[in-house]
């Protein structure tokens, strides 16, 4: 019989019959688009998806994620107005940004590599196999973008997602899924790709992340999520934390230092991990760099200022939650100062035990901490950063100084002479991802990331050594 379109067709079709038959999968509760009543039918649902998904072809799987991409793109308005409007964090413009960012940015099936071993004895194939169902759970920060960024990954690297979004971004979060599956679908993928159910509660992540048809945990967001991923008892990528310093020394490009810590320090409010959230200035140019900062939309507090600022946004060594992710302009005029036109952020000068020096602010507020020398800079960032060993930026043009703070900060992600967002491919050449796995050592979450070596060894016969 000729191999023809249809003959294909149904060969795929039988093994997925056969494959599914073999891991016991019950018969699919339907679902409206993804989203579930209970953990057990959503999980059960991804995992019959999953063995659709795996069985088709590479360019099958990457016309979906050009799907994804379409929609997320196409969506990047609505999804960041609605993501606004329900968590009350950042700006509706970067938002904006980050959904198309991870919609054209996210790697694709072009990190499939096979490689090839081969020699007397015969030829082993090393290849990209997937994982399976992978519990995905999501901040408040980038509800969106996270979702878009993990359906493309995930997907092309043949696995299938339960979403447990953020209580308090899980409408959005919940309608996205159902506007990708939609996408996904229209491009002849299965049903069920990603899945969540319609509450999000801590007893559901938990549930899910323990399911036996499910294989790997992934998860970011603070502390306590990363220990939940970690004693999960399944394979988990953990990306946690972060308290990114930027050091600037006298060799520095002053005024470009400026621009880029302005620009990306205030990104989306300051609620991406990594970025810039201390200023270690060296004092010969410390004043210069305020004044270029200024330039670009920076308010100087004075000493009164910066005191009514911190009594406002600090209280027992955490930021007050309801200015998490609030425009400056807010936080300002709560304490009586009038922010300038264009102003986006505000940049207090203090000592190194200023409570912000040491907090995770995720708000366009930023200590800088004046310091004697680059020493004493590479010093006070590393305490800094308190291992969490995610973030930290230097702009110097003095090669061993960079080399040393590499070495010495020991960050999955060192920018040198660029904004801390460079290190997603954006004003820098880097892989984009909106996972950056510290604690577990994966670095920045591409496709590569959620796929297993399978080595496929042939004994004697192609032997080309
Ligand atoms: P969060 O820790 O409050 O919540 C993150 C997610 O974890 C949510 O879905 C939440 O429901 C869940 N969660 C929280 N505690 C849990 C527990 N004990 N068991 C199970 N699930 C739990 O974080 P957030 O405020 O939404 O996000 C901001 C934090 O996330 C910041 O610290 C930021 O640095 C970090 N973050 C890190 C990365 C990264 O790639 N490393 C990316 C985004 C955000």
């Amino acid at each position: 019989m000729p191999l023809n379109e249809e003959r294909i067709s149904a060969i795929v079709k039988e093994v997925v019959k056969q494959l599914t038959a073999s891991r016991h999968i019950p018969d699919i509760v339907a679902g409206d688009n993804g989203i579930f009543d209970d953990v057990d039918s959503a999980v059960k649902a991804a995992a019959a998806a999953q063995k659709e998904l795996a069985a088709m072809s590479i360019a099958q799987r990457e016309t979906i994620v050009g799907a994804i991409r379409g929609a997320g793109e196409s969506n990047a308005q609505y999804f960041a107005r609605r993501s606004v409007d329900e968590t009350a964090l950042g700006k509706y413009e970067h938002k904006v940004q980050k959904n198309i960012n991870a919609s054209r940015l996210s790697p694709g099936t072009e990190e499939l590599v096979q490689t090839v071993q081969n020699g007397d004895h015969g030829i082993t194939i090393t290849r990209r196999a997937p994982y399976g169902v992978i519990v995905s759970i999501t901040p408040t920060t980038h509800p969106t973008p996270m979702i878009i960024n993990h359906a493309i990954i995930m997907l092309a690297g043949g696995n299938t997602v339960f979403f447990c979004p953020h209580p308090r971004a899980q409408m959005i979060s919940r309608e996205a899924i159902q506007i990708l599956n939609q996408a996904i679908i229209a491009a002849g993928g299965p049903a069920n790709c990603l899945v969540a159910v319609k509450e999000a509660t801590l007893d559901a992540v938990n549930a899910a992340s323990s399911h036996p048809l499910v294989d790997m945990v992934t998860a970011a967001g603070g502390p306590g999520v990363v220990k939940a991923a970690l004693s999960s008892g399944k394979k988990a990528i953990a990306a946690g934390a972060a308290n990114p310093p930027v050091v600037v020394d006298e060799t520095a490009d002053i005024a470009k230092a400026a621009r880029d810590i302005v620009e990306s320090a205030w990104f989306d409010n300051n609620i991406l991990c990594i970025g810039e959230k201390t200023v270690f200035a060296v004092d010969t140019i410390a004043e210069t760099l305020l004044q270029h900062m200024q330039k670009h939309g920076a308010h100087l507090l004075t000493d009164d200022e910066a005191r009514r600022v911190t009594e406002l946004i600090v209280r027992d060594d955490h930021i007050v939650g309801e200015w998490v992710g609030k425009d400056a302009s807010l936080i300002l005029q709560e304490v009586g100062i009038t922010p300038g036109e264009g102003m986006v952020g505000a940049v207090m000068v203090v000592p190194y035990e200023h409570p912000l020096v040491k907090i995770e602010q995720m708000l366009p507020i930023l200590p800088l901490v004046k310091t004697t020398d680059f020493a004493q800079g590479l010093q006070l960032a590393y305490g800094t950063e308190q291992g969490f060993r995610h973030t930290a930026v230097i702009h110097s043009q003095n090669v061993e100084r960079i080399s040393l703070f590499a070495k010495t900060m020991q960050t999955t992600i060192v920018v040198v002479n660029g904004p801390a967002f460079a290190s997603l491919g954006i004003d820098g050449d880097a892989k984009f991802g909106h996972t950056i796995a510290s604690p577990t050592g994966e670095g920045i979450c591409t496709t590569a990331t959620f796929t297993r070596q399978q080595n496929v060894t042939m004994a004697g016969g192609l032997t080309f050594a």
